[in-house]
């Protein structure tokens, strides 16, 4: 099986409880989608502990902003991504602060698999959609407000294609459709024959109103969206007491928007 998470967002205690929950199955790889960093209080460690446990990371808009500016961020986001360069800029060790740095420049922003793994086919991974990898977003009502551009995203990848950055887990077929994991009783069977555009939720700031870190799992023939119940009250009282971390940040951490 091969784990895909993203959107992580400095939230080392959701990413534990995701790895915790990783570790119990017969997971051979992780993949993530980007935004590691951003919006919470531990970038440092969540870096440390993305690039020991994963396989590979995509560059997500948050982890660029930190690494070279923000683009189109609220002011709560633009400070909290300033704050986030401030803290990797004053770790002490200064072998520690390079590597983190050097991951962040690493990272690429799309990855693709030809003829995939588990005979799920061609697969590609990157963090906005296949159109604009680091920034554009796919949201569910794009299939009512935007539907030629859906279909616009979907003439871009051959098979199956997973995401991140809206935060919010589903997956989207070509009529265009979209179908929350619960319409789906958690599991996606993969249709060799049609196209979907999977969005693997997120595992520290999952805003579909279930305040537990999300991620999804790639079996022989199907995607399977996991949730993972943690305890947010630490990470919500870390943002209180950092003046540079809108409350906000914490507070949507217990109602999952
Ligand atoms: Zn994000």
């Amino acid at each position: 099986m091969i784990a895909i998470i993203s959107d992580i967002h400095s939230n080392t205690a959701a990413l534990q409880a995701v790895l915790d929950d990783i570790a119990r199955r017969d997971v051979r790889r992780i993949v993530c989608l980007g935004d590691v960093v951003g919006y919470g209080p531990d970038p440092g460690d969540c870096l440390d502990m993305v690039m020991a446990a994963t396989e590979r990371t995509l560059m997500g808009n948050h982890d660029y902003a930190v690494l070279y500016e923000p683009s189109k961020f609220n002011i709560g986001a633009e400070a909290a991504c300033y704050w986030t360069r401030q803290k990797l800029e004053d770790e002490p060790d200064a072998e520690r602060r390079a590597a983190r740095w050097r991951f962040l420049g690493s990272l690429q922003v799309k990855h693709v698999e030809e003829d995939g793994p588990l005979g799920l086919g061609n697969l590609v991974f990157l963090h906005g959609s296949p159109r604009r990898p680091v920034n554009e977003y796919v949201f569910p009502d794009d299939i009512y407000n935007a539907p030629n551009k859906v279909q616009g995203l979907f003439d871009r990848f051959d098979h199956l294609c997973f995401v991140g950055h809206t935060h919010l887990p589903g997956v989207f077929l070509e009529a265009p459709d979209f179908y929350t994991p619960d319409e789906l009783d958690g599991v996606y069977e993969v249709d060799p024959a049609r196209k979907a555009l999977v969005n693997v939720g997120s595992v520290g700031q999952p805003r579909d109103h279930d305040p537990r870190a999300g991620y999804v799992l790639l079996e022989p023939g199907l995607v399977r969206f996991v949730r993972v119940e943690y305890d947010y009250k630490p990470v919500m009282s870390k943002v209180r007491a950092i003046p540079e971390l809108d409350d906000y940040l914490g507070l949507r951490l217990q109602e999952g928007r």
